[in-house]
């Protein structure tokens, strides 16, 4: 098909923060909002004990952003059940409607960008522009997924009736969905799966990662405000815990989860061993291995650009972020220089310092798996870059930027979900076996390609088996509609989210038949 030029619905827009007739004012208004706490509270009453849980920030723990209070036994299973009696009314209600109320959500999250952003900084420890890319990217999931509703949920299909029948195929809400969200889009990936399960007409029981309740509890408050009933959608704020209440339930009738692949196989084991209740579909978005391959044919400067976003851009805590680069080894060692270099440049520090590339990450859990790799690399690998940490962050989870070469792709046993790239040398006539060597990881999230060969591009095309590839450029930073996003194997079962399948995932399907 012809090449689509442009959006049929415009995405939100950015800010300039390179203007400081916009950029000082907006500093002044971020720096007054830290002053607020937030609170989250599971929006069916909580009933039974209440554990709270302190929400601190991860660039220095002695902040208190708010506190949540996370959901009990008895308020899960309340929820679900005024969630499995409102939910037939919602899906009455029909697509356009429903898409009235996600539009008007989409509205108000972009009137109170700041405080998502103020959050998405404190509470996540994010840089001012990856909270601004954050906040874009949920409304736009918003307003994408209004118009599936629209296009999707308000006409019945007509279908062929060859014996002079009426045959007609609708699509309807499949009851409560539970939506888990993670911590590292705690807007964006909270949002997505929440908006394409209501647009399909569900109820939904939204559990937003343990770390990140705060930002999640203010965007579930703008959607009841933008008049998507108390019922239908609802926070049940806590841990694993709460998470296996949700997906044991016999009221959850589906269950959309993004985190790391073994919880992914802990909720399918979970689900399969349900013996109430009805089969309950799964969908998954999970980690990556994610390569980069540079060919001799690659522009440097590029490549470095490229390279470092992929790697550094968030700490590295993106599940598209690249982990391991496979550079052609006429080129290495010049890359690699290149690449060392601008990480050198790099500026460690507290997230709210426009001056910062890289930030801390999530908590204490996360340093220290990263830490235990780093040690594991010390022993096994060649260190090229390990920076130290700048003086008067003790009191953050920061993990400095560095790069290690490796021998082959074997060695990596895990993902490593934060700022560490590996890198590995390859040969001429090698690009197939590279291409092997990554899909036998066994995960297909993103893939990179530098290279200016024809050939090269159609050979990583036609081998592999990966949900995004980028081909000279970075691959993070997927855009709603244009690049639906979304792995497969041990990276996720699909849709991708984003995309033209993913809301109907969220529905099932009815035929009428009429004999006229
Ligand atoms: N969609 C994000 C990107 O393209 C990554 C999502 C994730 O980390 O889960 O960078």
């Amino acid at each position: 098909p012809d090449q689509i030029f442009g959006p049929a619905r415009p995405n939100s827009a950015g800010i300039d923060l390179s203007d400081p007739l916009v950029r000082e004012p907006l500093m002044e208004r971020l720096a007054k909002l830290e002053e607020r706490t937030h609170e989250a509270r599971p929006t069916e009453r909580n009933r039974g004990e209440h554990p709270i849980r302190r929400i601190t920030s991860p660039h220095d723990d002695r902040i208190e952003v708010g506190v949540a209070h996370e959901a009990t036994d008895e308020a899960i299973d309340a929820a679900l059940t005024a969630a499995a009696k409102a939910q037939p009314a919602w899906d009455a209600l029909g697509g356009e409607e429903r898409a009235r109320r996600l539009d008007k959500a989409a509205d108000l999250f972009e009137e109170h960008r700041e405080v998502f952003f103020s959050l998405c900084m404190r509470e996540a420890g994010k840089t001012l522009p990856d909270a601004i890319l954050e906040v874009r990217e949920a409304v736009d999931f918003l307003r994408y997924y209004a118009s599936e509703a629209r296009a999707k949920f308000t006409h019945a299909v007509p279908l062929p009736g060859p014996t002079g029948e009426l045959n007609e195929l609708r699509l309807h809400g499949r009851g409560v969905w539970t939506c888990i969200s993670p911590w590292n889009f705690p807007l964006a990936i909270f949002t997505g799966p929440v908006a394409a399960a209501l647009a399909a007409g569900n109820a939904v029981m939204a559990k937003p990662a343990e770390q990140t309740p705060l930002i999640a509890d203010y965007a579930i408050w703008l959607m009841h405000e933008a008049g998507i009933p108390r019922d239908i959608v609802q926070l049940t704020p806590g841990d694993g815990r709460v998470g296996a209440a949700l997906t044991s339930h016999p009221l959850t009738a589906g269950v959309a989860f993004t985190g790391s692949t073994d919880t992914a196989r802990l909720i399918a084991r979970s689900l399969a061993e349900r013996t109430d209740g009805p089969i309950v579909p799964l969908i998954a978005e999970t980690g990556g291995q994610n390569a980069m391959i540079v060919d001799s044919s690659a522009l440097p400067e590029q490549v470095t650009r490229d390279v470092v976003a992929s790697s550094f851009q968030s700490a590295g805590q993106r599940c598209s972020a690249l982990r391991v680069l496979y550079i052609q080894e006429d080129v290495a060692d010049e890359m690699i220089r290149m690449i060392a270099g601008a990480m050198e440049a790099q500026t460690i520090g507290d997230p709210r310092d426009l001056r910062t590339d890289v930030g801390p990450v999530i908590d204490a859990a996360a340093r220290q798996s990263l830490r235990r790799h780093l040690d594991w690399l010390d022993h096994h690998a060649k260190c090229i870059v390990r920076r130290d940490l700048p003086e008067g962050l003790a009191h953050g989870y920061f993990v400095p930027p560095s790069m290690y070469e490796i021998e082959h792709l074997e060695q990596l046993t895990q993902e490593n979900f934060g700022p560490i790239l590996h890198v590995i040398r390859w040969k001429a006539g090698d690009l197939e076996k590279v291409i092997d060597a990554i899909n036998r990881t066994g995960y297909g999230l993103t893939l990179g390609l530098q290279s200016r060969i024809e050939n090269n591009r159609r050979i990583v095309e036609r081998l592999a088996r990966v949900g995004n590839l980028y081909i000279n450029r970075n691959q993070i930073g997927a855009v709603v509609e244009s690049q639906p996003f979304g792995g497969e194997g041990l990276s996720g079962t699909g849709p991708k989210a984003g995309g033209p399948h993913y809301v109907t995932r969220f529905a099932t399907e009815r035929v009428t038949c009429v004999d006229t």
